[in-house]
């Protein structure tokens, strides 16, 4: 068998699954980027691996690989796969009912702890995914103000709802234009886009139109461009100009929140939002997210006040009960100093193999937030992400699949870390990854 055959091998039985996904989903996924597209390029002809199982730091697929997994959903996974506390967790939930549309406890104790670690949350309301809940806390900006516009940062991503569906425009502010068929201009016009890191650009469009402003929303670590961290005092500034256009500010936690610290972006960079939104690690991998802050705010939710959000499965016990044992590990362990160390000797690792290679990379980190971007400059924004040598990753990911990594299948994703990668799989990865390095110099 030649290495063709063996590749085409490998992965016989994912092919077939994704064959026949493909005839009932669109593009086989129920999430865009699963489907391997922005990887196709890599050299081989790759098909999107079909997972079966996972444990600590490890995924499985229908033909019997395994990987070490750097995805980890995502994000959620800051445990690994199936870790026995929180299985254990959802079983006794599973026992007793699963869904009742009536309060239970076990929310009561998510949020409790949750507003107990988050700095600035004092009230919380759980809903289903990152989406809903930066929808739900726009709406509740724009209640509050009386004022219909948004600014977002390009490159920034918060879901799918309409209003934030708006990517990059030209030049330092741009009006929002939509980014998906579907999407009326009627709606992302009360959407304004500002680069990242870029307090030029939000002192000018306050000044312009900061009294028709209802909220300045920004991941406080970018990580839907690869990880791209605040510069300077970037947090501060923006909250001192949000407060003098009295702009509300909300900090999108969706996949900062419980991975940078339990105490979530905010308590890292000492920066206090007016609201903020949960989602990811707060579910321990389940659907769920949150958004809450000052009580002032959050008791204008209906039905304390006026601002209808609700949901069916909100608060669902089973996804509270993986939330809360997820947290409590976080809360009770040195979790986030076993993540610091194993991912400050990933990346270490990485840029030494890079550089044996010849490969010029730019490695950006915030505790178990990784980023590689294939590039000879910094990156502090959408522009600079974009500007990254796409088609290197491509060849880098493959390599790395058929070596038994997985990355994500996007140059613009962060990598994610759990408390289960280990020295051996960290040791692994960086080995892989030098032979993967060796294909892109050629
Ligand atoms: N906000 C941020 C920062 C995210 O990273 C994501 C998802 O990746 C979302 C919002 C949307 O969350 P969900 O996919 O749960 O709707």
């Amino acid at each position: 068998m030649n290495e063709e055959q063996v590749k085409v091998d490998r992965y016989a039985k994912s092919r077939d699954a994704f064959a026949w996904a493909k005839e009932v989903m669109p593009g086989g996924v129920n999430s865009p980027v699963r489907a391997f597209k922005s990887v196709a390029g890599g050299g081989d002809e790759i098909v999107p691996v079909t997972v079966k199982s996972g444990k600590g730091a490890m995924v499985m697929d229908v033909d019997g690989n395994e990987y070490v997994d750097y995805v980890l959903s995502y994000g959620p996974l800051i445990l690994g796969h199936a870790p026995e506390v929180v299985s254990a967790a959802m079983s006794k939930v599973m026992r007793s009912g699963w869904t009742f549309g009536m309060p239970t406890e076990v929310e009561t104790q998510l949020a409790q702890l949750v507003t107990d670690v988050v700095p600035s949350v004092d009230v919380v309301r759980f809903v289903n995914s990152g989406t809903e809940a930066v929808m739900s806390a726009i709406r509740l900006a724009r209640a509050a103000t009386g004022r219909a516009k948004v600014i977002k940062c390009t490159g920034c991503y918060h879901g799918h709802s309409d209003s934030l569906l708006v990517q990059a425009g030209s030049g330092a502010t741009t009006l929002g234009v939509p980014s998906s068929p579907g999407v009326p201009e009627a709606i992302t016009q009360n959407t304004l886009l500002v680069p990242f890191n870029d307090l030029v650009a939000l002192d000018a469009v306050l000044k312009e139109q900061g009294d028709e402003v209802a909220c300045f929303v920004v991941e406080p670590i970018a990580g839907n461009m690869g990880c791209v961290p605040p510069q300077d005092d970037y947090l501060e500034v923006v909250r001192e100009l949000c407060d003098r256009h009295g702009v509300l500010l909300i900090f999108d936690e969706v996949m900062t929140g419980f991975r940078v610290d339990l105490g979530c972006a905010q308590k890292l960079y000492g920066v206090m939002p007016d609201l903020t939104c949960m989602g990811k690690v707060i579910g321990g991998g389940l659907p769920c997210a949150a958004y809450g802050g000052r009580e002032d705010l959050m008791r204008q939710v209906a039905p304390d006040g006026p601002m209808y959000q609700a949901g069916t499965l909100s608060g669902n016990p089973l996804a509270m009960a993986a939330g809360l044992a997820t947290l409590e590990v976080l809360r009770d362990t040195d979790a986030y100093g076993v993540l610091e160390t194993q991912t400050a000797s990933l990346e270490l690792g990485m840029k030494q193999a890079a550089s044996d290679a010849g490969v010029s990379v730019y490695t950006t980190r915030v505790g178990s937030m990784f980023g590689m971007f294939f590039s000879d400059k910094p990156v502090y924004n959408y522009e600079d992400a974009t500007a990254c040598r796409v088609d290197e990753y491509a060849i880098f990911f493959q390599s790395m699949l058929h070596q038994g990594v997985m990355l994500a299948p996007s140059a613009y994703e962060t990598w994610f870390t759990s408390t289960q990668h280990d020295e051996s799989v960290i040791n692994m990865t960086i080995d892989a990854a030098a032979v993967a390095f060796k294909k892109v110099a050629g």
